[in-house]
């Protein structure tokens, strides 16, 4: 093969005429080509085909926690790849990573999290959880729990099931493909949730859309701990735990999607661990092996295992790359080196100086507002004029800019426009150090120059 072997434009031009990427304008795209061409990654840096270096400082799609380049892993997953590359885990069949791997996240997982299905991401998983809650409803004898309630400005992944759940808008101009039974409600309502029928968004909460549907329709909630792709949104205080007493008041099934704030990412091993949460199933993907395989699963609670064990009825669910040997053997090599290199606690330490470093930006800068952060998943937002809240014209296209200043200086983030907003977010990977840090600080307060210059 030709690996290593193009100059840029040779592989652009491929690129363009082959290749169809995921959300990603096809017409642009064609036009203009690939921005970015990766060839290699080494702690936290990154570097493209002609050898321009950047820092990720989103970990590339929230998911290259342990940074780029890590030989244990590459070992793991060698080691495994010319033992036994693959496997199947139907009908009962199985393997000792999958097996080793399902116990340690049942060790990490809160409460009665106990039992793990393994899917190969965070769409499959949810997509899983989905099927897994409504399987559990037939096998109550209440097959009329079908309907799965999500959150306005969620993001849930891109199969049938998931896109149905996704609540960010873009998402759903694929219209005639979404599922049935899916059901949005508005997110955060904190005192809506809480029953306060007074709060104005009464009707659109999650408590107003049970009410409305009938708790005996409604198989499962699913939330994320921190709303990621809709904007690094954070639930008011009290948020989750209102939402799983609602669940629990009506025998609702909850499920987390921790698949951006599993393993470490909000500086406990899960998001739910910040509220003291435990949901009933937890879906998880891009953490569990840093993205060097991919995997994801469902973590479910002792009682649901329960229930599919007393049962006659059989499961027909499972992917072929359920239980991968090799993917699992990078998910414990994963874990093994969280744990013994201490990552959750750094990601929360680094964490607070990032957030102590954005609000220095805040301070600092004219345009910078609104603040946020936990463990190493953090946002701001770009508004004109701050003081009256004035934002930027959508024409402006601010976050754009301002992250393509921030890639002009090495640094690579992510933006999100939905609604007019201009949202940029941080998630760098949580082996990250002080010194680090302080240079995201930096090179983001140098393009913040720059952009205050050019808007
Ligand atoms: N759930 C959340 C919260 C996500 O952020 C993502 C992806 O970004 C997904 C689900 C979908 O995961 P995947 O792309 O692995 O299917």
């Amino acid at each position: 093969n030709r690996l290593g072997t193009l100059t840029r434009e040779e592989l652009a031009e491929i690129d363009i005429k082959h290749y169809l990427h995921p959300t990603t304008p096809p017409k642009a795209h064609y036009l203009s080509g690939p921005s970015t061409i990766f060839s290699e990654g080494k702690g936290i840096y990154l570097k493209d085909v002609e050898g321009q270096e950047r820092i990720d400082g989103v970990s590339m799609l929230w998911n290259v926690n342990l940074g780029y380049g890590n030989e244990e892993l590459a070992e793991a997953a060698k080691h495994q790849m010319v033992k036994l590359a693959y496997s199947s885990s139907f009908s009962g069949q199985s393997n000792e990573p999958a097996i080793l791997l399902a116990q340690k996240v049942a060790s990490l997982a809160p409460g009665d999290l106990n039992v793990c299905f393994f899917t190969s991401g965070g769409s499959e998983s949810n997509d899983t959880a989905f099927k897994l809650a409504r399987f559990y409803w037939k096998i109550k004898g209440k097959p009329e729990r079908t309907k799965i309630i999500s959150l306005e400005q969620s993001f849930h992944g891109v199969t049938v099931g998931a896109t149905s759940a996704t609540g960010i808008e873009g998402f759903q101009n694929f219209t005639t493909s979404n599922a049935p039974n899916f059901l949005k409600a508005i997110a955060h309502a904190l005192n809506a949730e809480r029953g306060d029928k007074s709060d104005p968004n009464y009707a659109r909460s999650i408590r107003g859309v049970i009410e409305a549907e009938g708790a005996d329709t409604i198989a499962a909630v699913i939330v994320e701990p921190i709303q990621g792709a809709g904007g690094v949104r954070f639930p008011p205080e009290g948020y989750l735990q209102a939402v799983r007493k609602l669940c629990d008041e009506h025998g609702i099934l909850m499920i987390a999607d921790e698949v951006i704030c599993g393993f470490g990412r909000t500086g406990k091993m899960f998001g739910v661990d910040n509220w003291d949460v435990v949901p009933d199933l937890l879906c998880v993907a891009k953490g569990i092996s840093s993205g060097y395989a991919h995997l994801g699963a469902v973590i479910m609670r002792e009682h649901i295992r329960e229930a599919f064990i007393l049962s006659d009825e059989m499961m027909f669910h499972g992917f072929t790359y359920s239980g991968h040997p090799m993917a699992c053997a990078v998910g414990l090599k994963t874990l093994e080196i969280l744990e013994r290199d201490n990552i959750v606690e750094n990601s929360r330490l680094r964490g607070e100086e990032l957030l102590k470093g954005l609000k220095y930006l805040e301070s600092n800068h004219k345009h910078v507002t609104q603040v946020r952060g936990l463990g190493l998943l953090a946002g701001i937002e770009l508004l004109k004029d701050p003081e009256t809240g004035v934002p930027f014209d959508p024409s402006e296209h601010a976050a754009a800019k301002y992250t393509d200043l921030c890639m002009d200086l090495g640094l690579q983030l992510r933006y999100f426009d939905w609604k007019g907003t201009n949202t940029v977010a941080l998630a760098p990977p949580l082996i990250i150090t002080k010194t680090q840090v302080e240079d995201i600080i930096n090179r983001m307060s140098d393009a913040l120059k720059a952009f205050e210059k050019q808007i």
